[in-house]
């Protein structure tokens, strides 16, 4: 699988458009690697992870189109992650050329909350009763805890986060095929005990794992890692066998107030054994 990183910042982007902070203004004056939108992914050009608010502006600037899209799903709907007008964007009212139907696997709290934005927009045409839109030219697939989901040519494992729980925030296990693993892991703090064990149970390890790196070197919270965090994570990950030494280990979902521009934040976390991954990269899995 090839991996397309279309957003590596925090809920308020970095830099952070009303701060004046030394993070922030670096991040100005530097430019390209260091502008982060907010997060988004795309697998092999037809797999997207968090229909986010900056796709339009990732998309564009990144010149990666987003028509090939046929599957998709959402780790849950904090507005960094979920921008309705999305859905409209790539709809029949658009007169979109070249965009697919897709299957778009969703928790039942974005479910709902999906089908009330819906109700906004849909013409008689569509059928919300069985989840089928096909003016927004979406079917949700609906995810609980723990459940492996068939799309296509990819198979997801739903690990539910600690983050939102109300929301219903999970983080994914990705593999095409029976080929190598995708671990995507924001929006997260560090995961209760027995999660990894639960993932090692299910036959699942990863060649690539993306965490959340929200608090940078500043202490972590309830619901985001601060970079020793992130280490001490990693670390149970590859104690319990999810991970091994082979295993590339990428940072993302990084605040303006806890890291440097690009270049002092790839040190920082070289010195930690991982690497910082940046709008626009892309890692074959
Ligand atoms: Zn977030
Ligand atoms: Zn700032
Ligand atoms: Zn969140």
């Amino acid at each position: 699988m090839n991996l397309t990183f279309l957003g590596t910042g925090s809920a308020e982007g970095h830099p952070n458009p009303f701060c004046r902070c030394r993070h922030c203004d670096d991040a100005r004056r530097v430019g390209g690697k260091a502008i982060r939108y907010r997060c988004s992914a795309l697998i092999d050009d037809e797999f997207l992870i968090d229909f986010g608010p900056d796709l339009n502006a990732a998309s564009n600037t990144l010149g990666v189109p987003l028509n090939g899209v046929r599957y998709a799903a959402q780790t849950h709907p904090h507005e960094d992650h979920l921008y309705f007008g999305n859905f409209f964007n790539r709809s029949t009212h658009c007169l979109v050329e070249g965009a697919h139907h897709m299957q778009y696997t969703v928790s039942p709290v974005t479910a709902e909350l999906f089908r009330d934005a819906a109700r906004g927009w849909l013409r008689e045409v569509d059928d919300p009763s069985r989840d089928h839109y096909p003016t927004l030219r979406a079917d949700l697939v609906i995810h609980q805890d723990w459940d492996t989901i068939r799309l296509g040519p990819y198979t997801l494992l739903a690990i539910p986060a600690n983050h939102a729980p109300e929301l219903q925030a999970h983080i994914f296990g990705i593999r095409r095929d029976d080929g190598p693993a995708l671990l995507w892991g924001t929006d997260t703090a560090t995961m209760p005990d027995g999660i990894w064990e639960r993932v090692r149970d299910e036959a699942w390890q990863f060649s690539v794992m993306v965490m959340d790196h929200n608090h940078g070197y500043r202490d972590a919270s309830t619901v985001h890692h601060s970079s020793d965090s992130f280490v001490a994570e990693v670390a149970r990950m590859r104690d319990v066998g999810v991970i091994d030494g082979e295993t590339r280990v990428l940072a993302t979902h990084f605040a303006h107030h806890s890291h440097p521009v690009p270049e002092d934040l790839a040190a920082f976390a070289a010195e930690r054994g991982y690497e910082p991954a940046w709008d626009g990269m892309v890692v074959e899995v």
